[in-house]
């Protein structure tokens, strides 16, 4: 289980201006990961709802045209375009990138429903006024109804609001001054539609950037920023055991621990003693896999790490390599360079379901003995067991 980065960065929060999405990819990607189940059903419910009424306006295709060639025609596409919405909206309930799906099914209903009402427009050329004014609703349902990207709905309503004004001009049927009264309406309801669909974009977008800071806020350590202690107990370690244990793969736990810690506190000052802790994090941050590995502030100077289909070998050879770099690294504070070493315990487990399960406390303890067997070693060691025969030893 992983949650989505820290993203402190403004840059990954800015939303473009006039496109209403988050300018950074990943973000938008996360977003519409996050939002995949919402909009699907907003979506299957405002598609539902417009097949029935682009239906029942059949009704009005009757009381215009009586039961001619052209009523019949004009239900044909009525009912296809019932069909296309309800199809969009159940591939968009099985898919498996929903909020994507939904956008794409969001389209092409639209464009579709558009250009079907043309003919509407076509075969009854004498209700014109009344079409401009459908016409106008029809555009705020496609901005501010069915869930779209903006620039999507941009398009397809300035695309029918054209169509259908080239197609009253070719008819004819009414004089100048309707006509521009017309053309004003469409404009008018295109501009209040964007302007609404856009400050919409916007506002969901700051709501979801406002949740994950609070999120992150409550999951993470606000010295290190690894994660904390609330997360690790959130069943974090249980789900990757769980997961583990699902695939046959096996799972890596480090713990490690600052040495001699207290001696620098006392000789440098808690300050200095924060900036070592930061780097120390920062380091063992850059040298795990963003997204896959956890990194956890156990206790004060005391770290876990949680590393996924990583074996023994692995999961040695990168705590030797961490502690390396740290015994090498100095830590600047003021005028001080301030230089210690790290302790590591390592355990490593090969999960699989005919195996019994592993409780997460009880490899947690067993990567803490092993840390504390590097200290009484003598420190600046790594220790590591494989989980089987540590338990069968
Ligand atoms: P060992 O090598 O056996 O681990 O010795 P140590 O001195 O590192 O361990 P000890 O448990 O004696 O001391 C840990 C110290 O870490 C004591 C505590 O004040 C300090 N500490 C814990 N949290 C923080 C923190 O957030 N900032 C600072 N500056 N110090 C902290
Ligand atoms: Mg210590
Ligand atoms: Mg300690």
């Amino acid at each position: 289980m992983h949650l989505p980065p820290p993203s402190g960065s403004p840059a990954s929060s800015a939303i473009a201006r006039w496109r209403g999405e988050f300018t950074c990819p990943a973000t938008e990607a996360a977003f519409l990961c996050e939002q995949g189940a919402r909009i699907a059903l907003e979506l299957s419910r405002s598609l539902t709802f417009c097949a029935a009424f682009y239906l029942a306006f059949a009704l009005t295709d009757v009381a215009a045209l009586g039961y001619s060639r052209h009523t019949m025609l004009l239900l044909l596409a009525r009912l296809a375009v019932a069909a296309v919405a309800l199809g969009g909206a159940m591939m968009t309930r099985r898919s498996l990138d929903p909020a994507r799906t939904a956008y794409r099914a969001a389209t092409c209903v639209a464009s579709f429903g558009m250009a079907t009402f043309l003919l509407v427009v076509d075969f009854r050329p004498d209700d014109l006024l009344l079409h401009g004014m459908s016409m106008a609703i029809m555009l705020v349902i496609v901005y501010l109804f069915i869930p779209n990207r903006l620039v999507s709905a941009i398009v397809v309503a300035c695309a029918a609001s054209s169509a259908f004004l080239a197609l009253a001009m070719a008819l004819g049927t009414l004089d100048s001054g309707r006509m521009l009264t017309m053309g004003m309406l469409l404009l008018l309801a295109n501009l209040f539609g964007a302007a609404a669909a856009r400050r919409d974009a916007h506002l969901l977008r700051e709501q979801y950037w406002t949740q994950q800071i609070l999120t992150n806020l409550s999951v993470r350590d606000a010295l290190t920023g690894t994660f904390n202690r609330r997360h690790l107990n959130a069943g974090l370690l249980d789900g990757e055991i769980a997961r583990a244990r699902r695939h046959g793969l096996p799972l890596t736990l480090i713990m490690c621990d600052l040495d001699s810690f207290k001696i620098i506190n006392d000789t440098h000052g808690h300050q200095a003693g924060d900036k070592l802790l930061q780097d120390f994090a920062r380091l063992l941050l850059s040298m795990t896999r963003e997204g896959i590995d956890t990194v956890v502030r156990y206790g004060g100077e005391e770290f876990l790490l949680i590393l996924p289909e990583t074996n023994l070998d692995q999961g040695k050879d990168l705590a030797e390599r961490m502690r390396a770099s740290f015994a090498s690294a100095r830590s600047i504070c003021g005028d001080a360079h301030i230089a210690t070493t790290a302790s590591f315990g390592v355990v490593s487990a090969h999960l699989s379901p005919q195996l019994p399960l592993v409780a997460s406390h009880a490899l947690i303890a067993h990567a803490d003995e092993l840390m504390y067997a590097a200290k009484r070693a003598g420190r600046n060691q790594v220790r590591v067991t494989e989980w089987q025969a540590a338990r069968a030893a």
